[in-house]
């Protein structure tokens, strides 16, 4: 049974120990994420991803889901000691083992909620078929063998994922990596940098998609930000 005095001892140690370097995800005027979280705006309206990703949908899944997560994940940290509280998102997240059991399985699902959706609407903007330039498609075709090769894999490991999840593309140290993660586990718990990720829980695609899935993937794919997508590479290799 670990004490208090040891779990405080563990949190100063291990709080940190990993970081992403730097930190690739932030609120407003570049802090850091922190409690009390707030909903991130979405950065664009609702109508912007028409017609690949309808309006009601992207109002409902901001609006109320992404909510709900920020929300739940403030209740769960209201209750729980104030050290959890100096956390950053990123950290709660790379540190998930070192919560203690009351909060862990909240802060998982929450946290992991939050993270995941506040880069999900950052990678979405209607690209007209683009394709990713510069250094990022240079280590997909050195990877993948080709872009088509990527979207292929990455579209095939979203589509099975079982139940709700995120198909991803990720850095593993410095190799990209294709994956998947259940429910709201985020990468990054993995020590993985999330680049994009695939939301293919039914919320955000069933208004207008219904169960075809794959057909909502290949939508998505005119809808990624390869701009906020290559830069993100740039300064996760840095
Ligand atoms: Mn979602």
């Amino acid at each position: 049974m670990m004490t208090r005095r040891d779990a405080i001892k563990t949190v100063a140690l291990t709080a940190g120990a990993f970081t992403l370097a730097p930190s690739l995800l932030r609120g407003e005027n570049e802090e850091k994420l922190t409690y009390p979280y707030k909903l991130p705006d979405l950065g664009y309206s609702y109508d912007a991803l028409e017609p690949h990703i309808d309006t009601l949908t992207m109002q409902i899944h901001h609006d109320k889901h992404h909510n709900a997560y920020v929300e739940n994940l403030n209740k769960a940290l209201a209750e729980a000691d104030p050290k959890y509280q100096k956390l950053t998102l990123e950290e709660l997240l790379t540190e998930l083992d070192q919560l203690p059991e009351k909060i862990r399985t909240p802060v998982r699902n929450n946290a992991g909620g939050h993270y995941n959706h506040s880069l999900f609407w950052l990678t979405l903007k209607k690209n007209e078929g683009g394709k990713p330039t510069g250094e990022l498609a240079t280590a997909i075709d050195k990877k993948f063998s080709s872009y088509d090769e990527f979207k292929k894999k990455l579209s095939e490991a979203s589509a099975k994922v079982f139940g709700s999840g995120w198909g991803w593309l990720v850095l593993n140290g410095k190799e990209l990596e294709v994956t998947s993660t259940p429910n709201q586990d985020s990468p990054i718990s993995k020590h993985q940098v999330p680049l994009f990720g695939i939301d293919v829980w039914e919320h955000s695609y069933y208004l207008k998609h219904q169960n075809r899935r794959p057909q909502y993937i290949e939508a998505f794919w005119s809808v990624l930000n390869w701009d906020y997508v290559d830069d993100r590479y740039k300064k996760a290799m840095a």
